[in-house]
């Protein structure tokens, strides 16, 4: 394994970097007692993070819907300064930022960033492409725009059952997961946006199912529709997928994954892979 890890920890208003095995919460966070916090992955690519501004958009509006107190873009760009201080260039990364409730009963929340080399999984994902299994989430699509307390469009660390769906597709033989609402539409995978394309579109499912916002699918939709691909958001079903010309699973770190397989039926991408990664890289 990679030992290569920096850690840093927001601590009276400064970046403080500690060495990566160094403990920083205290066993009575809230953020490991509860999975109450939020965090975000974001891409360190050539010692940079080109899309931070995006994550950090999102992370304060997860914060506002969990009602954490932020600590503000700054203390976030500093604390992946820190971090990214002796990381060398040659590595791809994934700096994760996390913040929790802390100890609660208003005291400050814990906000820290670490960074640590991508998993070879992801990588050959990334190159190979992925077969997914669909799981039902047990939701009807419409339920989590009028329910705040399920924390539709929030990045919580509340991400076991995401983790379980993974495992329960590996058990199925598959890389990663689709979920699908109770009526069957379309969702996200547990740690990525669903794109298909299909009649020259490309589709993704609405937000208003309570589904994260992709900061890689925004940023697919608006460079294809520069690029004069059009973009539609599409209450779409698993036929969908296995009708359209393409489908991928996007996220920051893992890029677009090509999905060539759907519940065990295999599937091709009409040549179009190459176009949406070349869009991604603008
Ligand atoms: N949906 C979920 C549930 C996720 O966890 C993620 C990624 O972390 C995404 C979608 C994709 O988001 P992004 O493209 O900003 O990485």
């Amino acid at each position: 394994m990679n030992e290569q890890r920096s850690v840093a920890v927001w601590r009276d208003g400064a970046a403080v970097t500690v060495p990566a095995h160094q403990p920083v919460v205290t066993a009575f966070d809230l953020g490991l007692g509860r999975g109450d916090g939020i965090f975000e992955s974001v891409a360190v690519v050539a010692g940079r993070t080109p899309h931070l501004a995006a994550h950090l958009t999102r992370l304060t509006r997860s914060a506002a819907l969990l009602g954490l107190p932020a600590p503000g873009d700054q203390a976030w760009m500093e604390m992946v300064a820190a971090v990214l201080a002796d990381w060398p260039a040659a590595l791809e990364g994934v700096c994760r930022l996390f913040l929790t409730r802390g100890l609660g009963d208003g005291t400050p929340p814990t906000a820290l960033a670490l960074l640590a080399p991508v998993p070879a999984d992801t990588l050959r994902q990334r190159a190979e492409g992925i077969s997914v299994a669909t799981l039902g989430l047990g939701v009807p699509a419409d339920f989590r725009a009028g329910a705040p307390w399920l924390l539709g469009g929030a990045k919580t660390l509340s991400y076991a059952v995401n983790m379980a769906a993974q495992r329960h597709a590996h058990d199925l033989g598959a890389d990663d997961v689709v979920f699908t609402s109770l009526e069957g539409r379309l969702l996200e995978g547990p740690t990525s946006t669903v794109v298909w394309a299909a009649g020259g579109t490309l589709h993704t499912p609405p937000v208003e199912t309570g589904i994260l916002p992709g900061t890689t699918q925004a940023r697919l939709f608006t460079a294809a529709a520069a690029d004069g691909w059009p973009t539609s958001v599409t209450p779409g079903t698993v036929d969908d997928l296995h009708a359209a010309d393409a489908v991928w699973l996007l996220s920051g770190v893992r890029g677009a994954a090509v999905v060539h397989t759907v519940d065990g039926v295999r599937r091709g991408d009409g040549d179009l892979s190459r176009r949406v990664r070349e869009l991604l890289a603008r």
